[in-house]
């Protein structure tokens, strides 16, 4: 009744239509949003948006288009649980461009995403300059994951593990009878070697480093054995008298360089214990076959524009259009004479160009031009790759058919925010529709049509509170959303509060920060800002956080969970705190980082409730009685779970011609616990149903038990009131996850020495959400701690104490600091990207 059901012009036939809607927290909801349009999904986190979005409309969308295929083609596809719903008319089929849940598998880059990867390895193939006398290759030889392409030296990884002076020669002021060769062996081995070397004339009482590199450089890493005849125990003097005068040696010695040795014993000793003591000297170094291009030596040769084809991934996509430029628009010198003698080629370059450029453009509209091809995936946030999806879709010729997004707009700075909705705009003027799930307001105002939902979370919320253009929503009393779309008087500045001291950080050095100075107000709230790229994350997340960490002797948080190998190492960062860490004694980083990957751990499991309620089924009269422990409540241990699905609580099907399905444990009925453990009961609730309490539930229900009870508060605290306690870690957005690890902090807060560090908080929440989520910062600022938060969020800055903005653009054109002060202040700031949008939103 409060909503309008169709904008005046519009005909119903332009409507997807949805009857009775169930799907989770969903209030039998009716509703008919446009197509052709951009439809934004607003409302507080858990208020069943994405239920709504994706549970709903994308569900049912993937479910009509797997039983029009051949069901061979089916098993290809997740299985989508089939929503629950009457009826859905007018549904175009969809494309879901989700963030990623947990971390991706697979292993790729952006090259490989956006297949311009391909597009590249075909021009080099069919057009790039090869010396005089090679072959045409194919295009698989230009990818290193090709045994064609790959280099045979490092098998196309790029590196190798390799043994280097420094690595056996850990102190190059011992001489080698004081085992400066610490690769070698020891005992006997290792005098036996010192003999041969003493026979080979070289002194093994100099210091290593008065050695001549020649004789170092044989010592370690000669191929040669060669056969040496020894006088074993004698010095460098009487080895050689004895030589002079041929008397007759021990035995004949085999020499073994310490690489050989190393390389050897590694590769091919039975012992563990062996490998165990020369792997330390193997260290991951560039491949010097192919100097880490992963390329075989003919695929480097061939170049384009001057460059093999390794050189140009590593181009930023911003420096690589303007490669391409001039031989898209055939304005490149020397185009004519080339496209005299090789007209063909001449051609082939042309439209490759051109599609390249377009391919490009998208990219660079979305503000991904700092990003390489080179770049593996794993290393994007969730919202670049997300970006990056999107950006393939623009030039995918299709239309008629529904894109379904996840707040796109994550982890954009507001200049990159009106980028993405041009790429948006095209994709609706290419007769597309749009569903958005959305928190900014930017992209609410832009809207087409909104569907508001709400009004709380979870079983509080799950009606369609409006659904109609945006102003419309300007009535609606009960929204969540209408306070922020329609705000009062723009507030003034509040006033920040004076810093306790500074952590200065000197000499900053990391991805695209050269030698950067920065310093940190102590006992305050600081927002560092800055276009996406910009080196906001560089700064905080891996520079501050390395080097405090260095200090405290806190190991730092892993940069990433992928294989060692997979991709090189991150440069390790340089610079050094120059003051202020004796105001620091604890670093706590908040990240997105997944909690946990099995269904085995959950919110209640990570943020320790869980003991605590394994602990009151344990003490309860019942349990007393048949000694069941704590341990006997876990889902995890074997006398108290279901052995059925050993407390998985649901078994895969495997149906002939279908995908194998995840369907609930016949035996436990997707409880987890075997018959007898659910016969404890605590005050009239079994374990199973506690873990399928929510968050709200179980602060009613534990409200006696005070540690339990804060802690549920404090997860209330910062809008995760909706999520069930048993909700496996792997069903957690990254929002989520960490919002989790907040609270888990929250709880333990210590008084004033730590320093929080987060980025990009606000991932996910809903403006209201916001509200809270600053409420607790301030709490650990109020507290005395110091928070730094990576954010763009401008009511967030605005509502800091202290400014660091990065930039001023993307990859070579960030890194340094381009304003920095109260947020009064940055407002003002000329130069800084951010400075117009922070003074829009203060009077
Ligand atoms: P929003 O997108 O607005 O943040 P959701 O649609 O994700 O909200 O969630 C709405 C409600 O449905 C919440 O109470 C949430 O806990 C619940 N929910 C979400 N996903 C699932 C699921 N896979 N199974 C059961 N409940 C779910
Ligand atoms: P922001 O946090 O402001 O979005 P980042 O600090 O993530 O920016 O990135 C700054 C620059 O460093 C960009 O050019 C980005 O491509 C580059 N960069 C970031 N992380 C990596 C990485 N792991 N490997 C290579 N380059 C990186
Ligand atoms: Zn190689
Ligand atoms: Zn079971």
């Amino acid at each position: 009744p409060t909503f309008t059901r169709f904008a005046a012009g519009r005909s119903p036939a332009g409507f997807v239509r949805v009857r009775g809607a169930r799907t989770h927290n969903l209030k039998d909801v009716d509703v008919d949003v446009p197509r052709d349009a951009l439809v934004v999904f607003t409302g507080v986190s858990g208020s069943g948006k994405s239920s709504l979005a994706f549970g709903t409309l994308y569900a049912e969308a993937q479910r009509r288009y797997l039983e029009s295929v051949a069901p061979y083609a089916r098993r290809l596809f997740h299985q989508l649980s089939v929503p629950e719903v009457d009826s859905i008319d007018g549904l175009p089929p969809a494309v879901a461009l989700q963030q990623q849940r947990g971390t991706p598998t697979t292993r790729s880059s952006v090259g490989s995403v956006t297949t311009l990867s391909n597009l590249l390895r075909m021009l080099y193939s069919r057009a790039g300059d090869y010396p005089r006398g090679q072959p045409l290759l194919y295009a698989e030889s230009f990818s290193p994951n090709t045994p064609e392409g790959a280099c045979p030296n490092c098998h196309g990884l790029g590196r190798v593990y390799d043994a280097t002076e420094a690595s056996m020669v850990p102190d190059d002021a011992l001489s080698l009878r004081e085992k400066a060769i610490a690769a070698w062996p020891g005992a006997w081995q290792g005098q036996n070697l010192r003999d041969i070397v003493t026979a080979l004339g070289i002194d093994i009482d100099a210091p290593w480093r008065d050695l001549p590199k020649k004789d170092r450089d044989w010592l370690l890493f000669t191929d040669e054995q060669p056969q040496v005849p020894v006088y074993p125990h004698q010095s460098l003097d009487e080895v050689k008298r004895a030589q002079k005068r041929k008397e007759p040696h021990d035995y004949l010695g085999t020499f073994t360089s310490a690489r050989r040795y190393v390389q050897e014993t590694f590769a091919k000793s039975e012992s563990p214990l062996m490998k165990r003591r020369v792997a330390p000297f193997l260290v991951s170094t560039d491949c010097r076959t192919c100097r880490g291009k992963r390329l075989r030596p003919e695929a480097l040769a061939v170049t384009f524009a001057g460059r093999d084809i390794t050189d140009l991934s590593r181009e930023p996509l911003e420096r690589l259009a303007a490669i391409f430029r001039p031989f898209a628009d055939a304005t490149s010198p020397g185009r004519k004479k080339r496209d005299a003698e090789h007209p063909e080629q001449g051609e082939v370059t042309r439209r490759i160009a051109q599609d390249m450029s377009a391919r490009l453009g998208v990219l660079l509209d979305l503000g991904l031009g700092y990003l390489t091809l080179e770049r593996s995936t794993p290393t994007l946030s969730p919202g670049e790759l997300q970006r990056l999806r999107l950006a393939t879709q623009v030039r995918s010729n299709l239309f008629g058919v529904v894109y379904v997004l996840d707040e796109p707009s994550a982890g954009l700075h507001p200049a990159d925010t009106e980028a993405l909705l041009r790429a948006l705009d095209r994709l609706k003027a290419a007769g597309n529709s749009l569903f958005v799930v959305e928190h900014d307001l930017e992209v609410i105002r832009r809207a087409d049509w909104i569907v508001d939902v709400g009004p709380a979370a979870g079983e509080h919320g799950g009606r369609v509170l409006y659904s109609g253009p945006p102003d419309g929503l300007r009535t609606v009393e009960e929204s969540r959303t209408r306070p922020f779309l329609f705000p009062g008087q723009a507030a003034n500045w509040r006033e920040p509060r004076n810093p306790k001291g500074w952590l200065r950080l000197a000499g900053g050095t990391r991805n695209n920060l050269r030698d950067l100075d920065a310093a940190f107000p102590l006992g305050v709230l600081t927002a560092v800002t800055g276009v996406s790229g910009s080196g906001k994350s560089s700064l905080v997340s891996q520079a501050l956080v390395e080097l405090v960490a260095g200090h405290l002797g806190q190991p730092a948080p892993p940069e990433d969970d992928g294989e060692e190998l997979e991709h090189a190492p991150a440069s390790p960062v340089g610079g050094r705190i120059v003051s202020g860490m004796e105001a620091v004694k604890r670093l706590v980083v908040v990240d997105q980082r997944p909690i946990g990957r099995t269904p085995r751990s959950n919110l209640a499991t990570y943020t320790g409730l869980f003991d605590h309620v394994r602990k009151l089924f344990a003490g309860t009269k019942a349990a007393r009685a048949r000694k069941y422990d704590a341990g006997r409540f876990s889902f995890n241990v074997a006398k108290g779970r279901c052995e059925t699905c050993t407390g998985e609580g649901f078994v895969m099907v495997e149906l002939l011609f279908l995908p194998s399905v995840y369907s609930p444990c016949p035996a436990c009925h997707g409880t987890r616990y075997n018959a007898k453990t659910l016969e404890i009961e605590y005050r009239g609730k079994n374990i199973a149903n506690v873990l399928g309490m929510t968050v709200d539930a179980a602060w009613e229900f534990l409200a006696n038990e005070p540690h339990a009870h804060r802690s549920l508060g404090v997860l209330r605290d910062v809008g995760l009131g909706y999520l069930r306690l048993g909700q496996a870690a792997t069903e957690l957005s990254g929002g989520e996850a960490q919002r989790i690890k907040l609270a888990t902090e929250l709880q333990r807060a210590e008084r004033g020495t730590t320093l929080y560090v987060l980025d990009e908080p606000t991932t996910g929440l809903h403006p209201a959400d916001v509200e809270r989520l600053m409420f607790q910062l301030e709490g650990l600022v109020g507290a005395g701690n110091t928070v730094v938060v990576v954010e763009h969020d401008m009511r967030v800055v605005s509502g800091s104490d202290w400014v660091i903005d990065v930039g001023p653009g993307a990859g070579d054109e960030g890194g340094r600091v381009v304003a920095t002060g109260v947020p009064r202040d940055v407002a003002r700031a000329t130069g800084s990207r951010t400075a117009p949008y922070l003074a829009r939103l203060r009077g």
